[in-house]
Parts: C-alpha cells; sequence; structure tokens
C-alpha cells in the first residue's frame, strides 16, 4: 500500500486538501513543540484488515491524547508570551487572516493564576486588538469585576481559541482552530495558570479535544495538561438566554474557580 492510498481511498476528494493542511499545521506544531519522531504501532492503521473507520473520525481518548501530548525528545522550554506572539507575526496559516483587520493574540497579566479562554474575536476586538471588548466582553469583565471581585488586568489573562474574527461572527471552522491550537497551547504553557476557564462550547470542545455539550458539563472541572479546566456559559449566551437560572450558574462555576484559586 502506498502511503498516501489512506487519504485517496478512505477521504472524499472535497475533503482531502483540508485534512492535509490540517496534518502538516499539526505536525508542525509537534516538530515546534520538540518532537523529532511519530511513534506509529504497526498494524495500528496502515495495514490492511485494520479498523479503518479510526482514521476519519479519532476516537476521543486518541484526540484528548493528542491535545494533551507531551514531547518526548528534545523538548524546548516553554516559550514566553511575548515570543509566542513575535512566532504568530503576520500570521496567513488560515483563511480568517483574508478578513480580519487585526490579530487579536491576548490580553492581561502574563503570571495571572487564571485564564479565560473564549472563542473568537468579534467586530469590536477586530478593530481595537483586544479580547472582549464589546458587549459580551463588558459582561465577562462584570462576572470578573463585580462577581468575583478580581481585577480582569491585574488577575487575568484573556485570549480565544481563534485570534482573527470569522467573517459575520459565524463560529470558528475546525481547519481555523486547529491552525490556531498551537498558539494556544503555547500561550497557556507560558502562563501556567492555577486555573482556566472556558468559555462557551467551542472553547470547551478545543480544549478537551471532543464536542463537549455545555449545558449539560458547565459547572464541572477537568484538566488541561495538568491545569484544573472549568467548564461556563458563554457570555454572549448568557446576554441571550439572560435568565436567573443561567446567571446563578455562571456565578456558581466562578465561586468554585475563586475556590480552587485559593486552594
Ligand atoms: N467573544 C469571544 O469569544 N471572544 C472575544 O474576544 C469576544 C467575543
Amino acid at each position: 500500500m502506498k502511503p498516501f492510498d489512506i487519504l485517496g481511498t478512505l477521504m472524499p476528494t472535497p475533503e482531502r486538501p483540508i485534512l492535509l493542511r490540517d496534518l502538516k499545521n499539526y505536525l508542525t506544531f509537534l516538530k515546534d513543540y520538540g518532537y523529532s519522531d511519530i511513534p506509529l504501532q504497526s498494524g495500528s492503521i496502515l495495514e490492511p484488515g485494520s479498523d479503518k473507520s479510526n482514521l476519519s473520525r479519532p476516537s476521543t481518548e486518541t484526540t484528548r491524547q493528542h491535545t494533551m501530548a507531551k514531547p518526548r525528545t528534545s523538548a524546548k522550554p516553554n516559550l514566553t508570551l511575548e515570543e509566542v506572539r513575535e512566532e504568530l507575526r503576520d500570521c496567513t496559516r488560515c483563511n480568517l487572516h483574508s478578513t480580519r483587520k487585526t490579530i487579536v493574540f491576548g490580553s492581561g497579566n502574563p503570571h495571572a493564576d487564571l485564564v479565560f479562554v473564549g472563542e473568537g474575536p468579534g467586530a469590536d476586538e477586530d478593530e481595537q486588538g483586544f479580547p472582549f471588548v464589546g458587549r459580551a466582553g463588558k459582561k465577562l469583565t462584570e462576572i470578573i469585576e463585580k462577581g468575583m471581585k478580581l481585577n480582569r488586568e491585574r488577575d487575568t489573562y484573556i485570549c480565544n481559541i481563534v485570534k482573527c474574527r470569522p467573517p459575520e461572527n459565524r463560529d470558528p471552522k475546525s481547519d481555523e482552530v486547529a491552525a490556531c491550537n498551537p498558539f494556544l497551547i503555547k500561550q497557556l504553557q507560558a502562563i501556567r495558570p492555577k486555573a482556566i476557564v472556558a468559555l462557551g462550547k467551542p472553547s470547551a470542545s478545543t480544549l478537551l479535544g471532543r464536542t463537549v455539550p455545555i449545558m449539560k458539563e458547565r459547572g464541572t472541572w477537568h484538566e488541561y495538561a495538568g491545569i484544573p479546566l472549568m467548564l461556563t456559559l458563554h457570555p454572549a449566551y448568557l446576554l441571550r438566554a439572560y435568565t436567573l437560572e443561567n446567571r446563578r450558574n455562571v456565578m456558581d462555576d466562578m465561586n468554585k474557580v475563586l475556590a480552587k484559586l485559593r486552594e
């Protein structure tokens, strides 16, 4: 079997370029991250008779292992946030670059104990170059400052799973998330906070490497690369569904985070 038969035979033609770009981005990330080889179990994928269904849709466990992967060889020390920003440069790794005005890298304290991860910049963020500065941002600031009694700039760092605005505020596509994910990982490695909060389903799903039913799993603790990860509702969702129950739920989640920070 030729090495790329697998793409030719199992992957419908329109999906192939996207898969190849995801694969290239992921391999580049592994190389940057310090990997020099990829261990493959003989018979696991390429040999006839193996379970090919695993290929097109990796199991939850496999995806999670990829997200949490640790380099086994020649690991580089963590970059600083500034170095991660330099590496991103004037990024053109996905199509979002063609419609964005500004790269919205993140803002706050590079040594914060708490990091909030949102979905992606909206129109206001794209204009100003900072995350969560529009309506949802004001709600997030209120949650942090009035609800949690923290100072947004001093006590937290805020970033998104994609650094460029998706047109019409649509959800980021999987290839866009995949292209940006190495930078999110490096940001979190640079900060190494005591806790991370995923805001909404796309953020939670990206960090956990699986589709997260956010209404069911909000308020529960998980781990991201050894760091406690709390899932909660996105402030934009909260504004749309401004019920007492949703507001109470978010505050309950934030109280759990405050308790974790005090441990
Ligand atoms: N929503 C997000 O998820 N991120 C932002 O930066 C702004 C709004």
